[in-house]
């Protein structure tokens, strides 16, 4: 075998599978195997457990300070930092996203780190200066774990374990089974610094395998998960036998709103931006365009033209635009949705085959597709595809216009393009998602809050509410003057 087995990490010490499984890695837009890791079991989910259940009841790490965690977070994010060009290339051979969108998001995840540093040394708790003496305090919960898609592997790794950490939890860390490569260098860099054993654990695996244990296993405080929602309800069923905090970020159809006063060419390229970023495998993507039937013609022609010249290719190649979709699993499962459009009377635009000519064969390439003449209850306008496909629809008024935005079952995000500002303001707030853009497109900070309403799942990645929902509130009620009950007469009547 041509490939050191890649390993899991448990209680600060790099393990095989205990079953000694393995799996091959692949890069999406060759087909060739770079990679081979270890494939964890129920067993090595167990023991990553256990090792954490003992390290948040038993280990030092209780007693590392705001001030300390923040020290370690720092340090993390100073060696994706210096790792950066090493984390974006790895990135993009495994997820298959051009190495520009990689370096984007090495550049996030290592902001991500810094920011709950500096977030967990502010005031999180609450004083009261009452009648009643209180203090509110913010605990870390215990054993949370985390699991995380195949989209943006290194950049939701952050997401998660950053808060995670910061709040003083510890975490059983599961990347998607075919695009571990980022998390695994992240946990060998992470493995470098002074943590204690069992506060971090890396468990590598198939999520129909070992996911069951990951969420339901009676030691596990919390489940943060990203992913489908097909999944994620599966995880909520899971954890209620305990009640387990959850957190799911789950699926969209994002509506981009086009009305006919704006810049037609200024937003065309955000509408393909929104789509055809990460070949449309966003949460967050604008799949769903609502375009104003006045610009219709000249909005879908000039959006058509544009799509047809977008660059597709090999993330590591200069000027590459568009990268493959991640895996060949899911490039089936695209195209499936794309004949189930045809199908059920949709037009085609532009686009809709795999890329098959010369190298591209080897990868999982999909043209830039874009759907036209769709009514509001095909598949292709109601379902996730998580690829690059878009539909385009008219509208002609705005109430209109906010019906079939919000006529999904998700509410991740949306977007309104407007110069009439009373009317963005309007439609934002009749949208029912859980971040919309006024004239732009997925710009995501680290300090704003991120999930969705709906369908979309619920509690927030991100700001101050992520932090948050890693900590218990607890309520601390004192008698600082040493006063009595006054409750029953006997007390009274013998001082
Ligand atoms: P999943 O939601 O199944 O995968 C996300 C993560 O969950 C992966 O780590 C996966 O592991 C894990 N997982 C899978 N099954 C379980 C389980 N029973 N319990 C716990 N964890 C589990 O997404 P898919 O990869 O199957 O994609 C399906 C669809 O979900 C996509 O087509 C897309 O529509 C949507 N999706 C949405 C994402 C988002 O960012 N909102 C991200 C990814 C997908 P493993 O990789 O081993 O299967």
């Amino acid at each position: 075998m041509p490939f050191n087995v890649k390993k899991m990490y448990i209680n600060g010490e790099w393990v095989n599978s205990q079953a000694d499984q393995s799996r091959e890695i692949l890069n999406p837009a060759t087909g060739e195997v770079i990679a081979v890791v270890a494939e964890g079991t129920v067993e090595d989910v167990k023991h990553a457990i256990h090792s954490a259940r003992k390290a948040f009841d038993e280990g030092p790490w209780r007693s590392f300070s705001a001030q300390d965690r923040a020290s370690l977070l720092l340090q993390i994010s100073s060696l994706i930092d210096e790792h950066k060009e090493e984390l974006a290339k790895l990135e993009t051979m495994n997820n298959g996203k051009p190495l520009r969108e990689a370096l984007s998001d090495v550049e996030t995840a290592s902001d991500a780190f810094r920011y709950y540093a500096g977030l967990v040394r502010t005031s999180l708790g609450e004083t009261f200066d009452s009648t009643i003496d209180s203090i509110v305090i913010q605990e870390p919960i215990g054993v949370c774990t985390q699991i995380v898609p195949w989209n943006f592997p290194l950049q939701m790794a952050a997401w998660k374990l950053a808060p995670c950490l910061a709040a003083g939890n510890v975490s059983v860390f599961k990347p998607a089974e075919t695009t571990p490569l980022s998390a695994i260098r992240l946990f060998e860099l992470m493995s470098e610094l002074d943590i204690p054993p069992g506060v971090v654990n890396l468990v590598l695996g198939a999520g129909r395998v070992i996911g069951n244990e990951l969420t339901s296993n009676e030691h596990v405080d919390k489940v943060s998960f990203t992913g489908g929602t097909v999944t994620g309800k599966k995880i909520m069923a899971n954890s209620i036998e305990t009640m387990k905090k959850v957190t799911l970020e789950l699926g969209g159809k994002s509506p981009v709103v086009v009305f006919s006063d704006v810049n037609i060419d200024t937003t065309v390229e955000y509408a393909l931006f929104g789509i055809f970023l990460g070949a449309g495998q966003v949460c967050s993507a604008g799949s769903r365009i609502l375009v104003h039937e006045d610009i219709y013609q000249e909005f879908i022609g000039k959006m058509t033209a544009h799509a047809e010249q977008i660059v597709v290719g090999n993330g590591l190649d200069e000027g590459v635009e568009m990268g493959p979709v991640a895996s060949e699993a899911h490039m089936h499962k695209v195209l499936d949705f794309i004949q189930t459009g045809e199908r059920e009377g949709a037009t085609l635009a532009t686009g809709g085959k795999r890329i098959v000519e010369g190298n591209y064969g080897k990868g999982y390439f999909i043209e830039p597709t874009i759907f036209t003449n769709v009514s509001n209850n095909m598949s292709v306008v109601q379902e996730e595809i998580f690829g690059p496909v878009v539909t385009v629809q008219t509208f002609s008024s705005e109430e209109e216009a906010v019906r079939l935005a919000n006529s999904t079952k998700y509410g991740l995000a949306g977007a309104v393009f407007t110069n009439d500002f009373s009317r963005a303001l309007r439609v934002t707030k009749s949208m029912k998602a859980g971040t919309v853009w006024i004239n732009k497109y997925h710009s995501v900070n680290n300090q704003l809050p991120w999930g969705g309403f709906k369908q979309s799942g619920f509690g927030r990645d991100l700001g101050k509410n992520s932090l948050l929902e890693y900590t218990e509130t607890k309520v601390v009620n004192m008698n600082i003057h040493s006063s009595a009950v006054g409750f029953y007469k006997s007390f009274s009547d013998n001082s």
